[in-house]
């Protein structure tokens, strides 16, 4: 343990307690000690406290303990002659750091002075359900989007984080910095500034993008906004790993373990960093600085570096670039994240950081599908003798004779060979043509099939990107994802009038032809099940059993996906369920469904219920897309989408219920699903199916309305989903009891629910 950082970190911990202390002191006594004190759209209140110390803040006065608390984990400086080496002083001063920081932060919100102003950025992601305004950095990340990225972070798309703290030596270092992580699907975070200067500031001056849609979170130009990841960390904890607020060891252990972070320390290192990064050293974070400073190597104790030290100007390469890529080489071995990329033979950076980009009318080459041109993708499997691996062809004319902001029709026709393929995952590698070509800087992708509407922005055309590009991403991300399953892969990227009609009427038969074989795929229909185990690294007992009527919880994997993923990987998430015996047809119970679900819950869980909520509801871990809840009064259940923050008829909102639901534990009344188990005829049809359905997230009567339509058209009461009310009618039981009164809602005659 160095003496050096030792005294550093304690010196910034002792100064920072003391700044928490004054400031609060003072607030409480110009604006009173029951003044609220909340983070936005949570319901972990101030997480790393939370966490820690099990203390629910929500006002000035409920800080005061926590000020009490850290200044206990204060110790004096290192003496200058009699030292004994002791990692542990140097962790408390890193703990009582963060518990300053978010006090301070905390009072910031008490004040609105978060999140900070930051005039004329615009967040990519932000929309009216993200909380995010413009105008401003982000602030802690929400609730909503913490689980949104929790698939991700569970099935490894996503590798982990980086926090970087102050600025790099140049704005190109800086841009170069956070492609090389884009690049790898690391979420960055963005914190602090040297000599007034961020790395906020160097992305926003070269017009990068941030926001949720990026991976690169803006969180504030001061130091103690590095407090937000650490509440990240903690939630995730929290979240994932079924942890209770107060089990603060094992927080930190599962961090550790689990969620591959590090710290890039850009720029001089002040006391307070040096205590910031002893706060992240506590959760397994090391820090990777880019200037001189001593590390701290691993120890008996510990598997890797805690500090590492790697100056710019001495790292060899001939440019920006390089530089950028070997120090984030070095943090990613420091740290042992697991990273796999493919590589994209394109002109333009590739990877799914990029795939939520936006190219806007004013920045675009040309477009494909949309209002002026149709695109269409199509996949199927041929012989394996009609495909000759690695062709690309297209035919037709370039985008050249198109002019710039013009529209051509075009068609990605994919026709792929392999042993192992079925003309049942046709539709499954269809659908990641959207991922595959979104992960292009420059390219966005939306829709699927006949209605695909792809755009090339002019920076991409500048670089070289053209028609061609597109088979290339496809060839070799088929080949790196799929590789099991596919063995040769061709490609025709097809713009000729006359051949692009006649695919396009040959890939609508197509579509219709499966849209036929889903219909017909029932539950009755298969005799196997799979199961998805994937969130078991986040939620250790949490199985999802996914059906051909019920796909798993976060929305990701339905029932051809996971045979399909079994047939990929065979000892991998997704095992084969054979359905056994089928003990009640209407609650859904099978034997091989209960004996599967007794040992892969390890024990936690005996009897699970397909079609129930009322009885054995299958486990959540915390992906979930909706919940849906009994409302006793009323006889039904309300669905509460991911997108909506507002309050409900069950008196929480969807984070609230979200602890309940999750943590892979059975809730009878409760239950995550997938939005579109909504629409499936084996929605709780044990208990009354979709007619139950009193109160719904608005988000989801408008995204999902023409599905909708049809459901309430089988349900035999077409005009059912008038009768269905939202946050915008109410959001408590008495104005939806008379809500659905006035409009005769039909769960108020069925028999009673419990
Ligand atoms: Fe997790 Fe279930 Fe989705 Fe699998 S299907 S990734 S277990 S939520
Ligand atoms: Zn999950």
């Amino acid at each position: 343990m160095s003496r050096y950082i030792a005294t550093r970190a304690i010196r910034g911990a002792n100064g920072l307690v003391a700044e928490a202390d004054a400031l609060l002191q003072e607030v409480i006594a110009e604006k009173g000690a029951d003044t609220p004190v909340a983070f936005p759209n949570t319901a972990y209140y101030l997480p790393v406290t939370l966490g820690m110390l099990g203390h629910e803040v929500t006002n000035l006065s409920d800080l005061v303990p926590v000020v009490d608390h850290a200044k206990k984990l204060l110790h004096p400086l290192p003496d200058e002659s009699l030292w004994t080496p002791y990692l542990g002083e140097t962790l408390d001063a890193g703990m009582a750091t963060l518990l300053a920081a978010e006090v301070i932060e905390g009072i910031r919100f008490a004040l609105g002075e978060q999140p900070e102003p930051y005039p004329g950025l615009q967040l990519a992601g932000a929309t009216q359900y993200s909380g995010l305004e413009d105008g401003h950095l982000n602030g802690p990340i929400d609730d909503i989007q913490l689980r949104s990225w929790g698939i991700q972070l569970v099935d490894g798309r996503m590798p982990g984080f980086a926090a970087i703290v102050g600025a790099a030596r140049t704005n190109e270092a800086a841009v170069s910095i956070v492609r090389e992580l884009q690049r790898r699907n690391i979420l960055t975070f963005l914190c602090g500034n040297v000599n007034g200067r961020s790395i906020i500031d160097q992305l926003h001056e070269e017009g990068v993008e941030m926001g949720y849609d990026t991976y690169i979170v803006p969180f504030g130009r001061d130091t103690i906004s590095a407090i937000y990841p650490m509440g990240f960390a903690t939630r995730s904890a929290l979240t994932f790993g079924g942890l209770k607020p107060g089990q603060w060891r094992d927080i930190l252990l599962y961090n550790k373990f689990r969620v591959f972070a590090f710290v890039l320390a850009l720029g001089e290192v002040d006391d307070l960093k040096y205590a910031a990064a002893a706060g992240a050293i506590s959760y397994g974070f090391p820090t990777i600085a880019d200037t001189v400073i001593p590390e701290i190597l691993p120890t008996g104790v510990t598997r890797y570096e805690h500090v590492i030290s790697m100056p710019w100007n001495e790292i060899d390469a001939e440019t920006e670039e390089e530089r950028a890529a070997k120090l984030v080489q070095r943090a990613i071995e420091v740290r042992g994240v697991k990273v796999k990329i493919t590589e994209v033979p394109v002109p333009v950076p590739y990877g799914s950081a990029f795939e939520g980009e936006v190219v806007r009318r004013a920045d675009m080459r040309i477009e494909f599908g949309g209002k002026y041109s149709r695109a269409f993708e199509y996949l199927r499997m041929v012989p394996m003798d009609q495909v000759e691996d690695g062709k690309i062809e297209v035919i037709g004319p370039g985008i050249d004779g198109v002019e710039v902001g013009g529209a051509m029709d075009m068609g990605i026709l994919v026709e792929v060979a392999g042993r192992k393929m079925q003309e049942d995952f046709e539709p499954v590698l269809e659908r990641q043509i959207h991922y595959f070509v979104n992960g292009a800087s420059g390219v966005q992708h939306i829709g699927q099939r006949d209605i695909a509407w792809i755009r090339i922005s002019k920076t991409a055309a500048e670089k070289g990107f053209n028609l061609k590009h597109f088979g290339e991403i496809l060839y070799a991300r088929l080949h790196a994802d799929f590789g099991a399953i596919v063995d040769k892969v061709q490609v025709k990227i097809i713009t000729d009038p006359e051949l692009h009609a006649e695919w396009l009427e040959k890939a609508r038969q197509a579509y219709e032809r499966r849209n036929r074989r889903l219909a017909d795929l029932t539950d009755e229909a298969v005799d196997t099940f799979y199961s998805c185990i994937l969130c078991q690294s986040f939620a250790p007992t949490h199985v999802c059993v996914v059906s051909p009527q019920r796909l798993g919880l976060c929305g990701a994997y339905n029932w051809l996906d996971c045979k399909a993923s079994y047939e990929i990987n065979p000892t991998g998430p997704n095992q084969p369920i054979p359905k056994g015996q089928c003990l009640d047809p209407e609650k859904g119970y099978f034997t091989g469904v209960n004996e599967y679900a007794h040992v892969a819950s390890q024990g936690t869980v005996e009897t699970v219920s397909m079609y129930s909520i009322m009885e054995n509801p299958m486990t959540a871990c915390g992906c979930f897309e909706c919940i849906v809840m009994v409302i006793p009064e009323t006889n039904g259940v309300m669905v509460v989408s991911r997108e909506d923050p507002s309050m409900t008829p069950a008196g929480m909102t969807f984070s609230t219920l979200a602890g309940m639901a999750g943590g892979g534990l059975q809730t009878p009344g409760i239950m995550g699903v997938g939005k579109f188990y909504l629409t499936s005829p084996r929605f709780i049809s044990a208990d009354g199916g979709f007619k139950r359905v009193v109160w719904m997230s608005s988000f989801l009567k408008q995204t999902m309305a023409e599905e909708f339509k049809a459901v309430c058209e089988r349900e035999g009461d077409p005009d059912l989903m008038d009768k269905i009310a939202d946050e915008t009618v109410c959001t408590d039981v008495e104005g939806l009891l008379q809500f659905l009164e006035e409009k005769g809602h039909p769960a108020l005659s069925m028999p009673p629910i419990f």
